[in-house]
């Protein structure tokens, strides 16, 4: 019965009225095991006897004998009606999409707002890290952390900050790289850039020697793959003499645009411009991975397992587990870079040369013979505003 009723919560009837209460589908499957199965080891046959035979079992024929217990039997007009509407859930469920995303976060241990270049403050860094972790494990997702080591070199933190990364090893995600200090590939040369891919590895390199695993992504910052033919070629041949992939992105909702005035809000402790941002940076979420969706279905007739850029910053560590959820509801269920690159979607060639930060499912449309005509959904323009005002002082 136990076994029945967890695949029946698993397989079905959660992700079925996910489409219709405001609810995850972790949090109703949390709410469903509470109620039958987790948290009533003891008195589940009393709850079954309980809810069934004193509502039923006086007048009731059918009653259910199960390893020895008895259950109370639901009168035969409602079992019937039981039974059909179970067999709507599965066919609902069955026509549902299914879909997968690997989650991406970069700028590990944080992206400080208007400078890429150099380490936030040792204590917000760990807070931000502690929260995106908690609610990745809340919502049994796994992840990749693209890291920039500069931000490890920080006189008598360093341990500290290795520290960091390795929670994300401990709590079984993988890192990657993501340049040693986030040059844009457009503005150096070959060489310099290549140097940025070595000098970025050794501590992370090592993390993961630890842990048993190695290094094998590497993730352009801006996702510049070089601006010409020749670099990026150059530097592919690179990567494959390191035994590195690039690690593609096929949705992205720029929440490090609404990053910046989502931190300044929350400084000023606005909590209406709070709540706004919030409802914005989740309302572009959804059209964003409405764009990515159809955008699959168009190229490849079908919904390409995704791979979702977002940074290790503060919007993220706010509200990631309402991103989470959006993910959930729309069908996806959370899948490692490995798996998602698996697909041979991901060996279509990338014949864009500029560098401009395209999705890869742009990209890609040159390869399908297609114009390069990247439709993104445009985040609101105050949040561009917005931006633009915060991060102006200090890149100068
Ligand atoms: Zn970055």
């Amino acid at each position: 019965m136990t076994r029945i009723l967890r695949a029946l919560s698993t397989k079905y009837f959660t992700r079925v009225l996910a489409e219709f209460v405001p609810l995850s589908h972790t949090q109703i499957l949390d709410t469903f095991r509470k109620l039958f199965l987790r948290e009533r080891p003891a008195s589940r046959r009393a709850f079954f006897v309980k809810t069934f035979r004193i509502k039923y079992g006086a007048y009731n024929p059918f009653r259910i004998k199960y390893g020895g217990v008895l259950y109370g039997g639901v009168p035969p007009l409602l079992a019937a009606a039981l039974w059909l509407f179970f067999c709507v859930f599965a066919s609902q469920a069955q026509n549902a999409p299914q879909r997968s995303v690997a989650l991406t976060f970069d700028d590990l241990p944080m992206t400080v707002i208007g400078n890429d270049h150099i380490a936030g403050d040792l204590k917000t860094t760990r807070e931000v890290n502690q929260k995106i972790l908690k609610q990745l494990a809340e919502h049994h997702a796994t992840a990749i952390g693209f890291v920039n080591e500069i931000k490890l070199n920080v006189q008598g933190e360093r341990d500290a900050r290795a520290a960091i990364l390795e929670d994300w090893l401990n709590a079984g995600l993988l890192l990657g790289n993501h340049g040693y200090q986030h040059l844009e590939f457009k503005d150096v040369s070959l060489e310099t850039y290549e140097d940025e891919l070595i000098k970025g590895e050794p501590i992370t390199n090592a993390l993961l020697e630890k842990h048993n695993l190695k290094q094998r992504y590497f993730r352009h910052p801006y996702l510049d793959t070089g601006g010409t033919a020749e670099k990026k070629q150059g530097f592919e041949t690179f990567l494959t003499a390191h035994n590195y992939r690039i690690a593609p992105v096929t949705i992205q909702n720029e929440d490090w645009m609404f990053n910046a005035s989502y931190a300044k809000a929350r400084k000023d402790n606005d909590k209406a411009a709070i709540e706004r941002i919030r409802q914005a940076y989740l309302d572009h979420t959804r059209d964003q991975l409405g764009y990515s969706e159809k955008l699959s279905r168009d190229s490849f007739n079908r919904e390409i397992p995704q791979v979702m850029l977002m940074h290790d910053d503060i919007i993220t560590a706010e509200q990631l587990s309402a991103v989470l959820s959006l993910l959930e509801q729309r069908g996806y269920h959370f899948i490692s870079l490995d798996e998602a690159m698996a697909d041979p979607v991901y060996s279509t060639a990338d014949n864009y040369t500029g560098s401009d930060g395209f999705s890869w499912l742009d990209r890609w449309q040159l390869a399908l013979g297609k114009p390069l005509h990247p439709a993104e959904p445009e985040p609101p323009k105050w949040a561009q505003e917005q931006y633009d005002a915060i991060t102006a002082p200090q890149s100068k």
